[in-house]
């Protein structure tokens, strides 16, 4: 009698609703190019880098070629593409690697997304091509040592207008892809009407500007984030986002860039599911693979579900992106639900790996840690919920 061949398995599969399908043939067709760059070029690379706290800039001349700089802004040499597609590459980035899905984020929605949305056509047309090429990459600079989730509230960062310059002195702290990159958009209180305003700064040649990588991070490592010290800075007014008056322009910028973490925090638990089920299927204990006992199977098919509850979550907020209806507190209901949810997910995943749900090598200790920084970056849980609670109740708990 021949041997039995052996039983073939259903392969891993995150979007078990085939949220995808909803793209047109063309955006799908970049999805496909998103796939395929982050499991041929980065899979291979990723737990290396991780290990080290080092972005891999071997990557990038191919991260280039995908041509999705600007995506979701038409124009300006930008990608353009629907909300869905913003959010699906999101989820196609982060489903391999959190590090990379924020240094785009960094880079294409905040920096990038400033200056299409409170900037004036000239600054547009100036500096938008050559970032969405990528051969000027950004970071956006909010952040300062003292002031975390109170940005909203007293920056110290300072700007003074003399003529037709500013002097802008102060600290940013975490800002990602600032010890290396090109252009920082930096936030500062004007000192003369006490207002927030964003500057266009090239880091590199301008004096005064410093930068310090910090050490020791236990998540996204390889996010490369950076202490900047601004010590009289001079930006002239011409890099002065001209539509950027008060800190309510700020915070359209983080409104997109919100809902586009929720789309991080669900490719993360989609890449930490995939990971955990493929090993399920081949890790044997009691001589059977570990993924034919019940508990196992319990813990995946929650898992599961807690990513579903994300993917249609998020959908939904991008189809009110692309209408122009989306609200700061859907926004921030959506980071703060999906990034919970992610931190339940992933230590699932954790879990059904035993020991080895800790060593960078399986890949799911990455996304482990990887989700505590989506849970407290964009705005913690806690101010995501604070901006529900004013909206439901009426009444402001901020402070
Ligand atoms: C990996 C990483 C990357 C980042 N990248 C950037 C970047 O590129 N650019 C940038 O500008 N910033 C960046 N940040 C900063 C990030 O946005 C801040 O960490 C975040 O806003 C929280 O600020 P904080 O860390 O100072 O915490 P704090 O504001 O000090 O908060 C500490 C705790 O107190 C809670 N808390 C604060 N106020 C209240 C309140 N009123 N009611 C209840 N609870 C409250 C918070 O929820 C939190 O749990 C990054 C952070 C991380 C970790």
């Amino acid at each position: 009698m021949l041997a039995k061949a052996p039983k073939q398995l259903p392969t891993p599969n995150s979007d078990f609703y085939n949220f995808a399908e909803a793209l047109n043939g063309d955006e799908r067709a970049i999805l496909q190019k998103v796939r395929t760059f982050m499991e041929s070029k980065v899979t291979p690379i990723i737990n290396k880098y991780w290990v080290e706290d080092a972005f891999p800039f071997e990557v990038l001349p191919a991260f280039k070629e995908l041509n999705i700089g600007g995506l979701g802004y038409e124009g300006h040499g930008c990608a353009g593409g629907s909300q869905l597609l913003v959010g699906l590459v999101g989820i196609e980035m982060a489903r391999v690697d959190v590090s990379i899905a924020t240094f785009f984020g960094v880079h294409s929605h905040l920096a990038m997304g400033s200056i299409a949305l409170d900037g004036s056509e000239e600054q547009k047309q100036k500096w938008l091509p050559p970032m969405a090429r990528l051969e000027k990459i950004g970071c956006f600079g909010l952040t300062e040592p003292l002031v975390g989730s109170g940005t909203g509230g007293g920056l110290t960062t300072t700007a003074k207008r003399e003529g037709d310059t500013w002097v802008l002195n102060g600290q940013k702290r975490w800002i990602g892809n600032a010890p290396w990159c090109d252009v920082s958009i930096i936030w500062a209180r004007d000192l003369d009407d006490n207002q927030v305003k964003g500057f266009i700064v090239e880091n590199k040649t301008t004096p005064g500007f410093s930068v310090e990588k910090m050490q020791n991070k236990i998540a996204l490592k390889v996010v490369q984030n950076g202490q900047i010290t601004l010590k009289d800075v001079r930006v002239p007014e011409a890099n002065r986002l001209q539509g950027g008056n008060s800190f309510r322009d700020t915070a359209r910028v983080l409104r997109g860039t919100r809902y586009y973490v929720g789309w991080e925090a669900t490719g993360c638990q989609m890449g930490a599911y995939e990971h955990a089920l493929k090993y399920a299927q081949e890790r044997l204990q009691f001589g059977k693979p570990i993924g034919s006992f019940q508990m196992i199977q319990d813990l995946l098919a929650k898992m599961l579900a807690n990513i579903v509850a994300c993917q249609c979550m998020v959908v939904r907020t991008a189809r009110l992106a692309d209408e122009g209806k989306l609200t700061d507190q859907q926004a921030a209901l959506s980071k703060a639900f999906t990034t919970a949810k992610a931190r339940e997910t992933v230590s699932w995943a954790r879990e059904l790996l035993g020991g080895n749900g800790i060593i960078a090598d399986y890949n799911v200790g990455r996304f482990f840690a990887d989700a505590e920084a989506l849970y407290s970056y964009e705005g913690t849980y806690q101010m995501q919920n604070l901006i529900v609670g004013k909206a439901i109740t009426g009444f402001s708990a901020f402070i």
